[in-house]
């Protein structure tokens, strides 16, 4: 049973509070992400989950069972952390075995023990159990390090190294998987091929999977549930797309995606849409709210450029005048920097060989439909 749940956790250090009164409920082989900036508590919470630190209230289910009071060998997680903290000088085979070993060694008599003893004296003196011995291949072969298996880990790139560390943690088939900023250390072109690695296995076995990240695009593109953490609380959870179109704060419509954030008065209602009006903007949004003033939050994807001459129809879209600050061409998108009032806003627009770049200084407009302007 690998469901994690977790109940009004609060940990202290001293007087440093570094989780208040977390609440998470996390479903059987569901892949799911911590995602916040540094020192949010992602990492607090993980090792409270792992064992490695007591909460100081508050309760932790694996499974049904609470874990108060059991030691971190015995909540049956695998770990895999950012430094992968593997045994340099033994080979990828010994490092995926080792636990595995450990284990048989305080469960099997005497007589059991021996190829173990002397397996970890010497590897030609000693021959692995066939069992452990094909368990640690299958798992090798799982993260295609197969032919490696005789190379000291030192020996190991660092995305190979990493996928050791995968393979030692899921041998012992733990029944959550928890995973500390495992990427980190790689280069950006490693990270890609490794979050589609770790990913795939992950759905294959089907494991439990919690995941610690800073990084919002890692966290989008892997999870199917994140918890975004901010100041030791959780502030929203949700799917990837949940969090994307309907961020519950500002701080979040921040850390997830990039944003245009616009301070905004409420002027009243006028065809079942909201009218705002902030520093050089009038919006109409499709959102209801309450408040008289508010943040607009608009996508740099959901706005259009065009010429300040062209005509738009102001009754069906929102148009606002804006000057091009700064035109970047990455590709497939053009990235605008548009100045609007005392904002610059970001716009993203797709890019095809006919249509022109609007250059620095041009007067435009910039329409946005109204259910593209969020109020929180
Ligand atoms: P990062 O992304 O930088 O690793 P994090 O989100 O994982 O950060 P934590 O490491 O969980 O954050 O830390 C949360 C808060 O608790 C921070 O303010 C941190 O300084 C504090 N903290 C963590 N461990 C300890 C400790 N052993 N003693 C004192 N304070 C601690």
């Amino acid at each position: 049973m690998g469901s994690v749940k977790i109940e009004k956790l609060t940990k202290k250090f001293g007087d440093v509070t570094a989780l208040h009164d977390i609440n998470l409920d996390i479903r059987e082989g569901e892949f799911f992400a911590l995602l916040g900036p540094s020192g949010c508590g992602k990492t607090t919470t993980m090792r409270c989950i792992a064992g490695f630190e007591s909460p100081t209230t508050g309760a932790i289910y694996i499974g049904d069972r609470e874990m108060k009071g059991i030691s971190a060998n015995r909540r049956n997680c695998g770990m895999v952390f950012q430094s992968y903290a593997l045994f340099p000088h033994m080979d990828v085979f010994d490092n995926v075995a080792y636990s595995l070993n450990i284990k048989q060694l305080n469960s099997s008599n005497f007589f059991a023990k021996l190829p173990i003893y002397t397996r970890l004296l010497s590897k030609r003196l000693g021959k692995t159990p066939k069992n452990i011995e094909n368990k640690v291949m299958e798992m090798l072969r799982y993260v295609e390090l197969e032919q490696y298996s005789d190379r000291l880990t030192s020996e190991l790139s660092g995305g190979q190294q990493q996928r050791v560390a995968l393979a030692r943690a899921l041998v012992m088939e733990p029944a959550v998987l928890l995973m500390d900023e495992p990427l980190s250390n790689l280069d950006q072109k490693l990270r890609h091929s490794m979050r589609n690695t770790i990913r795939s296995i992950q759905q294959d076995l089907g494991i439990t999977t919690i995941f610690v990240t800073h990084d919002q695009e890692e966290a989008m593109s892997m999870a199917d549930r994140i918890a975004v953490m901010d100041h030791g609380k959780v502030v929203q959870v949700g799917t990837p797309t949940d969090l994307y179109s309907n961020p519950a704060t500002p701080f979040i419509a921040d850390f997830v995606g990039t944003s245009n954030i616009l301070k905004a008065s409420v002027e009243g209602e006028e065809n079942s849409l909201t009218v705002v009006k902030g520093d050089g903007f009038v919006l109409r949004s499709a959102n209801k709210t309450d408040k008289t003033e508010v943040d607009v939050i608009i996508r740099p994807e959901h706005v259009k450029v065009v010429d300040a001459g062209k005509a738009v129809n102001g009754a069906d879209t929102n148009v606002i005048q804006g000057k091009v600050l700064m035109s970047t061409y990455l590709g497939s998108i053009v990235r605008y920097d548009v100045q609007v009032g005392s904002y610059q806003l970001i716009v993203d627009t797709t890019y095809s060989s006919g249509t022109g770049i609007f250059e620095e200084g041009r007067k435009v407009k910039l329409t946005v439909e109204h259910e593209r302007v969020l109020l929180i």
